[in-house]
């Protein structure tokens, strides 16, 4: 069997609306997390995709005047697949919930589990949010309303099928306890264990009011659950049961947004243990990004296209920014003002200016071609440990420790250089060899950047790698060997280019 690729998956986005900056928060992690592993040399498989049923979709189709299937149709390619270009989305998968890939396989795993006795009949009486399309505990409900959406919820009463949640309590916490990087960051796994220990309701696996989703396959008077649904992607995206699937599954990743913690750490595994099924590996909650201190989200009209901030400081520094600001795993801010002080101060003022300092010192001084190799131990042992460190928090989901480690190797290659005033060798000539090394060291330092900040900003680290004149695919470079230092040959052509990272407007 082949090695069994490095699997990450995002939530797959509900197509009622158009993606906002909260869902590529998330994308871009994902992202970010299967590039680093890419370039350490793993098989890696990255999926994203849409969630299409249920009755927020039927709700947003009717009011476009379209069906529901035209309408999913026309979001995913309008919004949700141009979204992923936006933000230079490297995924290796993208499912739909309407694709018979899915839906089959849905069938087929719920017939087992009826064949199992994990499914009984019953009236689910409560109160649901369409929001949510959840299920809400009583408890949960504030005046009437969604404690997520501050909107009213439904109360309904249908007759369902049901899934026994309840009777998987202690396996979960067992499950919790033996693995407790299952679920994390560590506040996440906190709210999961309380929730569970509170006691678990079994849960209704359809719904019988409407009819857009998969029809439970022995009654089609009702649709599944649309969570119930959508879960089962990760899965079927592997192409389970046909051979080949354990090359993938199980996931090692499940990125997903706090308020979705309880369906992948709860539900999800009960349903996979029920099924008798191997659970994945990490189940990791970001925070929620706020805007004048509420969550993003278009129905508060805090929602921000992804592409209104591309359009001014472009993919990389999107990137960039919202895994730098943010610890991974918090609730964050964003703000227009926090973007531009930092593409400022960390991408235009020290890896662009380092950049375009280098490449042009060595186009006036050395008519553009590198001079020969030259040791610099100081920078050398900087590097070597920048890159253990960098590997160490990008592995673990710290993407501001990860790209705080490369930041800092930054930094000391701009003072290597303020130190040495090249400006000022230059003007001895009997101090050329001395121009040579901190020439060649500054090259050799930003090709290692180029390489340690690719999975953060391809864009820019492959025009910075084809500015350095270095050969060989930029994303074949492997973390393990970027430290060995000396990989520009002497004579390298060097091109000035534009600048990495050029001024923008604020207004
Ligand atoms: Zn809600």
């Amino acid at each position: 069997m082949t090695e069994k690729a490095f699997y990450v998956t995002t939530p797959i986005y509900y197509v009622n609306d158009v993606p906002h900056i909260g869902h590529a928060y998330t994308t871009v992690a994902g992202d970010v997390l299967t590039r680093w592993h890419r370039q350490r040399g793993e098989r890696v498989w990255f999926l994203t995709g849409t969630d299409e049923h249920g009755e927020k979709i039927l709700t947003a189709a009717a009011e476009h005047g379209m069906t529901p299937r035209q309408w999913t149709d026309h979001m995913v390619n309008t919004a949700w697949l141009p979204a992923l270009q936006t933000i230079d989305v490297a995924n290796d998968d993208f499912i739909r919930t309407t694709e018979a890939r899915h839906e089959e396989r849905v069938r087929d795993f719920w017939l087992a589990l009826r064949e199992k006795g994990e499914v009984y009949s019953g009236t689910y009486t409560g109160p649901y949010c369409v929001a949510c399309e959840e299920f809400k505990q009583p408890s949960e409900i504030v005046d009437g309303n969604c404690p997520i959406h501050g909107r009213p919820v439904k109360e309904i009463s249908e007759e369902n099928y049901f899934f026994p949640l309840s009777k998987y309590a202690d396996a979960l916490l067992a499950h919790y306890e033996a693995s407790p990087a299952f679920v994390e960051p560590e506040s996440a796994r906190n709210e999961v264990v309380s929730f569970v220990r509170g006691g678990l309701q079994d849960i209704s696996m359809s719904r019988s009011s409407f009819d857009w989703g998969i029809k439970v396959p022995w009654d089609d008077k009702h649709v599944i659950y649309v969570w119930i649904d959508a879960l089962q992607n990760y899965l079927n995206a592997t192409g389970w049961p046909e051979p080949g699937w354990e090359e993938r599954w199980p996931a090692d990743v499940h990125l997903v947004g706090k308020d979705i913690l309880r369906f992948h750490a709860v539900i999800w595994p009960a349903m996979l243990m029920a099924a008798g099924l191997p659970l994945p590996r990490k189940v990791f909650a970001n925070g929620w990004l706020l805007v004048g201190g509420e969550k993003m989200s278009k129905t508060k009209l805090t929602g921000i296209a992804p592409s209104v901030i591309t359009d001014v400081f472009g993919s990389d520094a999107y990137r960039y920014y919202f895994m730098r600001a943010i610890p991974f795993g918090q609730d964050g801010s964003f703000s227009w003002e926090d973007m531009h002080a930092r593409y400022k101060s960390e991408l235009s003022d020290q890896l662009g200016n380092l950049a375009s300092r280098l490449l042009a010192m060595v186009e006036r001084y050395r008519d553009g071609l590198l001079p020969p190799v030259a040791s610099e131990p100081a920078l050398e042992s900087a590097l070597a440990t920048a890159a253990a460190e960098a590997d160490e928090r990008f592995c673990a989901l710290d993407f501001q420790g990860g790209i705080g480690a490369v930041m800092g190797f930054v930094r000391a290659v701009n003072n290597y250089v303020t130190e040495n005033e090249p400006w000022q060798l230059a003007k001895d000539p009997a101090r050329s060899g001395d121009l040579d090394r901190v020439l060649y060291a500054t090259a050799e330092s930003l090709r290692a950047v180029a390489v340690l900040f690719n999975a953060v900003m391809p864009k820019a680290c492959a025009a910075l790698w084809s500015a350095l004149g270095a050969e060989g695919d930029l994303a074949a470079q492997r973390v393990a060997d970027v430290a060995r230092w000396g990989q520009l040959p002497a004579g390298t052509k060097v091109a000035k280019g534009d600048g990495l990272f050029p001024r923008v407007e604020t207004e």
